[in-house]
């Protein structure tokens, strides 16, 4: 994920742990409230209801049956053979490949890609060290979109501060030629990461010749994390780069006490044109209406370039298209159709969702019934999250009640889902993967998102899940309810 969504989702959660240690009282009130407030008929509950024995028949035989690790077996062959798979580069285009290939291979219906331009950026060699008060490496990885040093590097006195205020408040005199280090504390992702994004924006407004930005991450050793970042319009582009936890501390300081900080910063980052890359979809067409209406399950293929990207976004992608082939494979076809679309670049903004969302813009209303995603990792899943109306909510409640075989009723809102956001945030009802993701930041776009963060038996529950979820909305007698802004 690249978006600030999941800080408004923990947020949430800690409350609704706070409310449960301070008094049952209050969770059994907002029960209630739920309650009062919905006005399903008792035709439409019994409907749902209905469907508590396909719950259970996915959910055994994913968990117990034939396809028990089939998930995690395939998405460690796909890491394995591809590694890396950042925008741009030819490793995500020949896993593209790959999976069109695959998809066709595992059975799945109408099969394609669907093209979108994507940036394009070249990490070059990268070396920061700390020359005075002593000598010492620092570690860093360069930010997407940043620009390089000029040849052989810069050396250069530090400034260092905790938040943007503080810098804003500096005279200009004090930052020019400067490099700043942003040592935010750890306020969640959304808040920490703005000075991932923002950092190099904001010290070049007063001057400043680079920017390096603690690593968005409670919790660390000693790895930095990268991911995006943005030149707002008209600033002097400067190199930005993210650096360790503990080197951004210590930076910290040093400066604060006094000493005069200087480093030697050296980036060979640069970018390239936009090129051509590509969503990848499949389909269980509906039996009834195959063209509308369409459940969406997604998650993201294109990944940084550290890592292999099998927790962002391996495993949402894997779960995403699995879940489909399942169906299939289980003779459960439901209404209408289920699609997987394996998003690329999401990591620099959802350049495949928003291309894909002025591909379909015509018909969407008639198109999308309901869109899934798991993009916050896919640990033990303990529910889903959901952003919708009211009457979509109480129906939503109602299916995620039968996900007790899985022990996966927990619901939250809103839900966290980044790609999705270009139609949720517009009144198109959807849901995100709720998992017991709080090592997630520990491990996001950085070299320890591998396979050993993955564990097949979560992968299949989260699997089993997606597949429930999507096939009881898919094959219901009516459409989720949605009102839709543009
Ligand atoms: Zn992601």
């Amino acid at each position: 994920m690249h978006g600030s969504m999941l800080l408004r989702f923990v947020l949430i959660t800690s409350a609704i742990v706070l409310q449960l240690a301070s008094s049952n009282v209050i969770i059994q009130k907002v029960e209630e409230k739920v309650e009062n407030e919905c006005n399903l008929s008792e035709n439409l509950i019994n409907e749902i209801r209905g469907y508590k024995n396909v719950v259970l028949k996915i959910t055994d035989q994913i968990l117990n049956g034939k396809f028990k690790g089939e998930v995690h077996k395939s998405l460690q062959t796909f890491t394995d053979k591809f590694g890396s798979r950042m925008a741009g580069s030819d490793s995500l285009e020949k896993s593209i490949d790959y999976m069109e290939a695959l998809l066709k291979n595992e059975g799945l219906e109408n099969v394609h890609t669907e093209e979108a331009k994507v940036p394009h950026w070249i990490r070059g060699y990268e070396s920061a060290t700390l020359v005075l008060p002593r000598k010492a490496k620092i570690g860093l990885l360069g930010l997407g979109t940043s620009v390089g040093t000029p040849q052989g590097g810069i050396i250069a006195d530090v400034v260092a501060v905790r938040t943007f205020d503080e810098l804003r408040k500096l005279p200009d005199s004090k930052v020019k030629g400067k490099i700043v280090v942003f040592a935010p504390e750890w306020e969640g992702y959304g808040a920490t990461s703005n000075y991932r994004k923002s950092g190099a924006s904001e010290a070049s407004k007063k001057g400043a010749i680079a920017a390096l930005i603690r690593s968005a991450t409670p919790f660390s050793i000693g790895s930095p994390h990268t991911g995006s970042q943005t030149y707002d319009q008209g600033v002097r582009k400067i190199p930005a780069a993210c650096i360790t936890v503990e080197d951004a501390e210590m930076i910290w300081r040093m400066y604060n006490e006094g000493e005069t900080v200087q480093i030697h910063l050296e980036m060979d980052d640069y970018n390239l044109e936009q090129v051509t890359s590509r969503n990848t979809v499949s389909e269980l067409q509906g039996s009834k209406s195959p063209n509308k209406s369409v459940v969406i399950l997604s998650g993201h293929l294109d990944s940084w370039d550290v890592g292999v990207g099998a927790m962002d976004d391996g495993g949402g992608a894997f779960i995403s298209w699995k879940a489909v082939k399942f169906l299939k494979d289980m003779g459960l076809r439901p209404k209408r159709t289920i699609r997987s679309i394996l998003w690329t670049a999401e990591e620099y903004g959802y350049y495949g969702a928003k291309a894909y969302e002025r591909e379909h813009k015509k018909n969407e209303a008639e198109e999308f019934n309901f869109l899934i995603e798991s993009d916050t990792g896919t640990f033990d899943p303990v529910g889903l999250a959901f952003t919708g109306n009211k009457e979509a909510e109480c129906i939503f409640r109602e299916i995620l009640s039968l996900m007790i075989p899985l022990n996966a009723t927990q619901f939250d809102t809103p839900a966290s889902a980044p790609d999705l956001s270009v139609w949720i945030n517009r009144g198109f009802p959807g849901a995100s993967l709720l998992n017991k993701n709080d090592k997630y930041f520990w491990f996001h776009h950085t070299q320890g998102d591998s396979m050993l963060v993955e564990d097949p038996g979560s992968l299949d529950r989260g699997v089993a899940l997606f597949a429930s979820t999507a096939y009881i909305i898919a094959d219901l007698s009516i459409d989720i309810p949605k009102v839709i802004k543009n």
